[in-house]
């Protein structure tokens, strides 16, 4: 049947540096929309290139657009025994998308964890993320300091700070999430697959959270 977990919760959450950890841990990919799109930002392909000007804005890239980009991410070999999703479904939309993606492979949604953190919180954390160029580990100058400012615990990259990283983006970003996303809510809670996880807990705590709640998943 495979494992698909939806991480769900507000940009800062914790959703991208819990995924890791956890895809690590089950031997699945980590597989984040945002990422996807920054990947093609950096090869400035046509649909980075048109991604752009909606996340510097902090906006939704449109549907069909992501929808086309993650289904043909998840369709590959190594996602048909389970893939953490991370940042995807972010609309009602996107989420029918999935469900349809996945009931044509005979699979469905295992769990939704949605990682709960306060707005004000979250402008802390995101204002002071710092990632990887090269691997992608996220870092955060506050919280989750590297142990060499500005480089890479992991493989001595450089680690820079996201454009969409500042105040007034990351308000525009909550206040999407809150508009668009947020309905993602009630729609997996009637699904029975919605699990609220505090997210305000330390990384390793929210983990153990999150490992319990994918035991009781069965998985
Ligand atoms: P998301 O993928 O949901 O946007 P990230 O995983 O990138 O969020 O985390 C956002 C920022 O908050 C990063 O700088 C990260 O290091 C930091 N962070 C993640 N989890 C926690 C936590 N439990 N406590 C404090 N800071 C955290
Ligand atoms: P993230 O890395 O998840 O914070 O996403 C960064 C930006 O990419 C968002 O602010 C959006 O502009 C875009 N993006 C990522 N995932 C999606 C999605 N599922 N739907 C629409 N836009 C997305």
């Amino acid at each position: 049947m495979g494992i698909f977990v939806v991480m769900l919760g507000p940009p800062g959450a914790g959703k991208g540096t819990q995924a890791k950890l956890l895809a690590k841990d089950l031997n699945i990919p980590h597989v984040s929309s945002g990422d996807l799109f920054r990947d093609h930002l950096g090869r400035k392909t046509e649909l980075g290139l048109l991604a752009k000007g909606y996340m510097d804005r902090g906006d939704l890239v449109p549907d069909d657009v992501t929808v086309g980009m993650v289904v043909e991410r998840i369709g590959r070999p190594d996602c048909q025994e389970g893939v953490i999703l991370d940042g995807f479904p972010r609309t009602l939309s996107q989420a029918a998308a999935l469900d349809g993606a996945l009931s044509e492979r005979g699979q469905s949604v295992t769990v939704v964890p949605l990682v709960q953190v306060a707005d004000e919180e979250i402008v802390k954390r995101l204002t002071a993320r710092r990632v990887c160029r090269n691997c992608g580990a996220v870092y955060n100058l506050v919280f989750n300091p590297p142990a060499v400012e500005g480089v890479c615990d992991v493989c001595g990259g450089e680690l820079y700070q996201r454009d969409d990283d500042n105040t007034e983006t990351v308000r525009n970003r909550l206040y999407t999430y809150h508009k668009e996303t947020s309905p993602l809510i009630g729609y997996y809670f009637a699904k029975g697959l919605l699990v609220e996880v505090d997210g305000k807990q330390a990384i390793e705590a929210v983990q153990a959270s999150l490992r319990v709640v994918l035991e009781m998943a069965g998985k």
